[in-house]
């Protein structure tokens, strides 16, 4: 789940069909209000949704190599595209056609020769459902004091992140990240002051990490993880290193005046070897949680990693 609510960008709209007219007049409809790519057939569609965000798609049913149903039926069945909705769009005037498809999970239903207001009003009415179901997931996902994603949006996304490194051959990278002597913190400056805490070293981290796809977690208590898809271990160890630092030098303002925390930190980076994320997953997380507890065996405030974990992975 990305962080929709922080930064509205120009909806993507996805055209599939194979008739350059069709193509022209539904682009010159859609361009002002929405970005637009194309694809000529349902492979072509099918390549592009793995490797660009799409909002939603207008799709033929009659295309030249596999038919819009079938497209529609590969897009339902993939964790990472079943949720983008679909508008038939068709000459057929068959209840049969328009049946099917509403029963694989179509949208809507456009005929053509299309009314331009009528198009432009039904994909609003889609992208108005989308963001109001955007808007009540973030609520279900975000930890209620830091703003942050929750444990349970991991657990929602983990899946697809894993699916993509896997089908990529890229690497994914994770931290696991924990406020140090926290509890005596909490006994020192009481437990509101260790709240306003959590939520300080939380936004440095939400603040550190750059990239549109990387994310912080609220892992539970005072400790946190993030994962940084397509990162590999010398980044992802940099981009740990480079929070750690940042956290340290972060004035916690509390009545009293200022504080400062450090936090330990696990790092770790996989290619993923097969969709059985479960098993691997497990691995994976363990590895990262014994690199955290040797942070803090080795004094805290500081990065570490376990040796041998993974493939070799080449750093830039
Ligand atoms: P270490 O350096 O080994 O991590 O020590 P620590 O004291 O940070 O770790 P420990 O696990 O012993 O204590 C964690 C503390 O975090 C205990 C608990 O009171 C506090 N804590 C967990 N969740 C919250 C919260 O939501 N708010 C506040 N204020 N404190 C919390
Ligand atoms: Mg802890
Ligand atoms: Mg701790």
């Amino acid at each position: 789940m990305k962080e929709y609510l922080d930064d509205k960008q120009r909806e993507r709209v996805l055209i599939v069909d194979d008739t350059p007219a069709h193509l022209r007049s539904l682009s010159r409809i859609l361009t002002e209000l929405y970005d637009v790519v194309i694809a000529k057939t349902g492979e072509e569609a099918l390549e592009m949704v793995t490797k660009t965000d799409i909002d939603l798609i207008l799709l033929d049913l009659v295309l030249p190599g596999i038919s819009g149903f079938e497209v529609l039926a590969k897009l339902k069945i993939n964790e990472e595209t079943k949720r983008i909705p679909v508008i038939f769009i068709t000459s057929s005037d068959s209840p049969e056609d328009e049946m099917q498809g509403l029963a694989l999970g179509a949208a809507d239903y456009i005929r053509k020769p299309f009314i331009d207001i009528i198009v432009k009003m039904r994909i609003a009415l889609q992208m108005q459902l989308i963001q109001q179901m955007r808007i009540i997931e973030s609520y279900g996902f975000r930890d209620g004091l830091t703003g942050v994603n929750n444990r349970r949006s991991f657990d929602q996304m983990i899946g697809a992140e894993w699916a993509r490194a896997v089908r990529n051959k890229e690497p994914l990278g994770m931290l696991l990240l924990d406020i140090d002597y926290f509890k005596k913190f909490n006994d020192t400056y009481g437990h509101l002051n260790g709240d306003a805490c959590l939520k300080t070293v939380a936004h440095i981290m939400r603040d550190s990490v750059k990239r549109g796809g990387d994310f912080v977690f609220r892992w539970g208590g005072e400790e946190f993880a993030i994962l940084l898809p397509n990162t590999h271990i010398c980044g992802t160890v940099a981009v740990a290193e480079q929070i750690r630092k940042n956290i340290e030098n972060a004035p916690i303002k509390l009545d009293s005046g200022d504080v400062y925390v450090t936090i330990s930190i696990g790092a770790g980076a996989i290619i993923p070897q097969n969709e059985m994320q479960k098993t691997e997953f497990k691995e994976f997380y363990e590895y990262i949680d014994k690199a955290l507890y040797k942070a803090k065996a080795n004094g805290r405030n500081r990065v570490e990693t376990i040796c041998g974990f993974g493939q070799k992975q080449e750093c830039d």
